[in-house]
């Protein structure tokens, strides 16, 4: 059986945006008659909280979603993502990088480079012997990063269309030694054995590089729906200071459930007036996602939903 997931961060509340985007994956998931399973991508220990986790899922199941088994938690599969980066350093197509967060800005002020289009600038890449050995021996932290070669892969994502993008040198090991989203993402899905992702489409400029790494390390690469995000009335994403973002301002708003659950459902082209999540399963069909993003106007924003 092949899976559908949701794979929050619990660095905060979840925004209606992040609401919407866990519905669909519900909603897709069981239309196939799929299992469902929610993973916490809890490895920036600076900011992912156990109390955000207790609250997303919280917020989840009021809506009315539900998952199979336990919540999975990246910080609880280390070992996995380590054995991954042994067999893609077996590859040699990995390398340290010493960059800084800084150095990498400054490198894209130069014009015309690859920073200019989001790619790393390659700088640790070409690292001559003895330079490398001089970082080496400074005992400067290091990431480890993908000798991508600029490899382009195309993709079919089943909301998006024909995707078509360059592979980044990607960071697979971040330099305080934890293992990288991207690294991390692509190894779960594939051992939880997910064969739908549906997410974001912020997250469609990393999909290269994710199939390119599970194709390095012989993982089945899963389909993707890539969906269209939520934004404040200023066309940006949406931020607390907007308004009544969360489950939990809406409810104090005066919102209840089944409203929320209606106006995630037709900002992004499903079903009319107040509903639940197996209402809305009754006559899913993926195909009338809207494909453009949603900008929530003033209204909708700080007063109770209509
Ligand atoms: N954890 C990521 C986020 O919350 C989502 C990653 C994914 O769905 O692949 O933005």
């Amino acid at each position: 059986m092949s899976l559908g997931r949701f794979a929050p961060s619990p660095t905060g509340p979840l925004h209606l945006g992040n609401l919407r985007t866990a519905l669909v994956a519900w909603l897709w998931a069981r239309h196939e008659r799929d299992g469902f399973v929610v993973r916490m991508e809890d490895l920036d220990h600076m900011v992912s909280k156990r109390e955000h986790e207790v609250g997303q899922l919280s917020d989840m199941r009021a809506l009315g979603l539900d998952w199979d088994g336990e919540v999975v938690r990246q910080s609880d599969r280390l070992d996995g993502y380590r054995s991954a980066i042994t067999n893609l350093e077996r590859t040699g197509l990995v390398y340290p990088c010493y960059c800084t967060r800084r150095e990498i800005l400054e490198a894209a002020s130069a014009p015309n480079d690859a920073r200019t289009r989001g790619l790393y600038p390659g700088t640790c890449r070409t690292l001559s012997p003895a330079t490398r050995s001089a970082k080496e021996r400074s005992g400067q932290p290091f990431a480890l990063r993908l000798r991508a070669d600029q490899l382009r892969i195309e993709f079919t994502d089943e909301r998006v269309g024909t995707v078509s993008g360059v592979v980044d040198d990607v960071v697979i090991q971040r330099n305080d030694g934890v293992p990288a989203y991207n690294l991390a993402v692509v190894v779960d899905d594939a051992a939880q054995g997910v064969g739908l992702v549906v997410r974001g489409d912020d997250l469609v400029p990393s999909t290269p590089s994710q199939i390119a790494l599970a194709q390095l390390l012989g993982l089945r690469v899963p389909r993707y729906a890539h969906l269209p995000l939520m934004l404040g009335p200023s066309g940006a994403r949406l931020a607390k200071r907007d308004g009544a973002v969360t489950l939990g301002d809406r409810l104090a708003l005066g919102d209840d459930l089944a409203s929320v659950v209606g106006f995630l459902a037709r900002s992004i082209g499903i079903g009319s007036g107040p509903t639940s999540p197996s209402e809305l399963l009754v006559d899913f069909d993926p195909a009338q996602l809207h494909t453009d993003a949603f900008v929530m106007t003033d209204d909708q924003i700080r007063r109770p939903l209509p």
